[in-house]
């Protein structure tokens, strides 16, 4: 019992020490729009920021409205690291407009962005038809989800140390090892995902929200999504996946949390594939990312 209470004693002492700020300093608030940024930011900025994310756990970032408790958050933030998501938008010109203080950092600065490929709709994947020219509701008209690739999350990291050494310049060794270690991680393991992918050229998956695009690229696999253009396919398109999915023996089809999965379960019925889950905003950005690629690896046809 002694030994128990002991124990509850460090942990009480051990837990303040280490949400207290380093000495001298406040941490700085700061706010992402999804959780994987969180992992992004406190990877390098550690002790020194508290994160706010916005769009919570479960919810589909692409149609997110912030409460009236958040905005009230984001008027004490020092730094915004948008990810250049449509829905951002129209409330970080709001929010900017109030707090005069708050940075927007966009985090995909130097990422170029594809459109979102209608090649990637099993409906139209053999037609080849003309780019989209008008913005759909949901992504507009390039593909934001830019987080889910290891290349491109280096690309991430670098704005967010620029950003954080600018915010906290004392701070700035204390960033520039936590990035390099960051980096170095990322670099191992996009190395890891070369070599596991690296007989699957051209080889395909098929998911409902195409949020794995980048990756696909990254290590030269096919996207192949049900939604499309953020819509839900109608019944003549559903059919056409049918006969793909037999046609190439698919055997698993990807599904994402905040996503319904009734017509993904439907169709998965209807070839006798399983739903297998792929995570695209979890908080262990690094875990969720290996697990999601041997998901991956294992359903390649
Ligand atoms: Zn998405």
């Amino acid at each position: 019992m002694k030994k128990f209470s002991f124990i509850i004693f460090s942990l009480v002492i051990g837990t303040a020490i280490f949400l207290r700020p380093a000495a001298g300093s406040e941490k700085t608030l700061v706010c992402v729009s999804i959780l994987p940024q969180k992992y992004f930011v406190e990877s390098i900025g550690g002790g020194f920021v508290d994160v706010s994310v916005m769009v919570s756990p479960g919810a589909n970032p692409h149609d997110y409205e912030p409460t009236p408790a958040q905005m009230k958050m984001l008027s004490a933030s020092k730094i915004y690291f948008a990810l250049g998501d449509p829905f951002e938008d129209a409330w970080l010109k709001k929010i900017s407009a109030t707090n005069q203080n708050l940075k927007i950092i966009h985090t995909e600065d130097g990422i170029l962005k594809k459109p979102i490929d209608r090649h990637e709709s099993i409906a139209l994947y053999d037609k080849k038809t003309e780019p989209i020219s008008q913005p759909d509701h949901d992504h507009g008209i390039y593909d934001p989800h830019i987080w889910l690739s290891p290349p491109l999350v280096m690309l991430q990291a670098r704005n967010i140390v620029a950003a954080l050494e600018r915010e906290m310049p004392d701070q700035r060794e204390f960033f520039e090892t936590n990035y390099q270690r960051f980096i170095n991680q990322l670099v191992e393991l996009d190395a890891s995902l070369r070599l596991l992918f690296k007989d699957d050229a051209n080889k395909q998956f098929i998911i409902f929200h195409p949020s794995w695009g980048y990756f696909a690229d990254a290590y030269n696999l096919k996207q192949i999504a049900i939604e499309i253009e953020g819509k839900e396919p109608k019944a003549k398109e559903i059919a056409q996946l049918i006969q793909y999915a037999k046609a190439h023996g698919i055997s698993a089809i990807f599904v994402q949390p905040q996503f319904s999965t009734k017509q993904a379960d439907s169709i998965a019925k209807e070839i006798n594939a399983k739903l297998v889950p792929a995570n695209d905003l979890a908080e262990n950005w690094m875990e969720n990312i290996k697990a999601v690629a041997s998901s991956i690896k294992q359903a390649l046809r």
